[in-house]
């Protein structure tokens, strides 16, 4: 027997098996328990979402023989037919490959008959943004005034692009991501019912990996029974995602935090070693900082990982606390497109990780410019021998009152910063010779600069 795909083997066939777009079924149920149904819908939102799964049940309850109803019946020759993609008076068609005059003028030569043997004829159009303007023209003679019998399902990832012309004469329904813990939980189901095995942490990285598609995760998961042999746990989606187990991401990211250069590192130098992509690197090591935040702030709140990876990062949690980690991922997010954009992805990667790691002592310079606690300049951050050097101090004196210095010289946009332009901080440092007026970190050194004209 040949292997059906998941997605086409778990495809909803009624609306109450369309997860993840409580509004759009709602909203259509309504109308087909009430008869109220419009003759032209514009399905919008991400690729793989349901659009056109809900467009061929919309079809099917429209011309279901108990119908129109809410709940075909699945049984009738309308819905078999439908279901398989044979009826006569169902048309599928796909706008990216079809995009011309002539394409639309077929279709409304088709309008011209009644339905062979259904109620309605209906017309679906998948990617409609990519019909040229004198197709969508042609398009808007047929829904101005559409036949009794006609419905138009118009579908796209791209709502913007289709004319406003079009979209006034459409009910729009807009179908979300499916949120990342609803699609875990789908193929967990999935993975039960078809009798294969799934670790929580391999289903909530596919999930995370297929960015709110259902039908990304279900090849992904496809991909992964091949290569797995029903057998799919981390070690098996690190290699075919190509990303870094879990565990790796998250003794980085405790490194990291620690202030403890040398392992974070060492850790990022053995990855790429094994041919990990430094971009792909850098993407997990955010979405493991994103989840320690989110342990620190509200344990629940947390994505699904293994109890040990939890642990260990909510240890990170406990001992950075949710500013510390925010300003942490802050940063890695001001980083994120030099990591993506750079010509040497790899040393950009180390760089930032490098920043990443001199965060905690940034954070304790800061709180002894602030008073709020001692620093010794000689000491890497607490807890960690093998951690930061000395915090050294900036080379010159950074003025200010305007003078030039090393720093600034260094960077226009430095310069930017110490000059105080907004009035209100240049009145604060008038009447306060010591107010800190910005803490930067240039090239790994931290440079405090205060108002009487010293850098710390
Ligand atoms: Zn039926």
């Amino acid at each position: 027997m040949t292997y059906q795909v998941l997605a086409r083997t778990w495809r909803p066939q009624r609306f109450s098996e369309l997860f993840g777009q409580d509004a759009v079924v709602q909203t259509l149920c309504n109308a087909l328990t009430s008869g109220t149904f419009g003759q032209a819908y514009l399905f919008s939102g991400l690729r793989g979402v349901g659009k056109t799964t809900a467009a061929r049940l919309l079809a099917k309850a429209v011309n279901c023989a108990e119908g129109p109803t809410a709940e075909p019946c699945g049984e009738c020759d309308s819905c078999r037919e439908i279901a398989q993609g044979s009826s006569i008076d169902v048309i599928e068609i796909d706008g990216a490959s079809n995009r011309g005059i002539d394409d639309v003028r077929e279709l409304r030569e088709l309008l011209q008959f009644r339905p062979t043997r259904d109620r309605y004829r209906v017309l679906i159009v998948d990617e409609v943004h990519m019909l040229t303007r004198e197709a969508f023209n042609a398009l808007l003679k047929s829904l101005e005034e559409p036949p009794p019998y006609i419905l138009w399902i118009f579908a796209t990832t791209e709502r913007l692009k289709v004319p406003e012309t079009i979209q006034s004469r459409c009910q729009q329904l807009e179908f979300r991501p499916v949120g990342s813990e609803l699609i875990r939980g789908r193929l967990e189901k999935i993975a039960v019912a078809e009798g294969f095995s799934l670790t929580p942490s391999a289903a909530a990285s596919i999930a995370s990996a297929a960015e709110g598609s259902v039908r990304d995760a279900l090849s992904l998961l496809d991909q992964l029974r091949a290569f797995a042999s029903d057998n799919v746990d981390d070690e098996a989606v690190a290699s075919v995602l190509g990303v870094p187990p879990m565990e790796v991401t998250v003794q980085l990211v405790e490194a990291l935090a620690a202030g403890r250069i040398a392992d974070g590192l060492a850790l990022v130098r053995d990855q790429l070693a094994n041919g990990q992509d430094a971009s792909v690197l850098y993407r997990e090591i955010g979405r493991t900082l994103r989840a320690a935040l989110y342990l620190a702030v509200d344990p629940d709140l947390a994505p699904t990982m293994s109890d040990t990876h939890r642990d260990l990062l909510l240890a990170v949690a406990t001992s950075g606390g949710v500013d510390s980690l925010s300003r942490m991922l802050g940063l890695w997010l001001e980083q994120e497109a030099l990591v993506r954009g750079a010509a040497n992805r790899e040393l950009a990667l180390e760089v930032a990780s490098l920043r990443l790691a001199r965060w905690p002592s940034v954070q304790r310079v800061e709180e002894w410019l602030a008073g709020i606690g001692p620093v010794d300049p000689g000491a890497g951050p607490s807890g960690s021998p093998s951690g930061a050097g000395p915090t050294r101090s900036s080379p010159g004196p950074a003025a200010a009152s305007g003078g030039a210095s090393a720093a600034a010289a260094r960077e226009d946009e430095q310069a930017a910063v110490i000059t105080p332009q907004d009035p209100s901080l240049a009145e604060e440092a008038s009447s306060d010779p010591g107010v800190i007026l910005a803490t930067r970190v240039l090239g790994g050194e931290v440079v405090a600069v205060r108002s009487n004209g010293e850098g710390s």
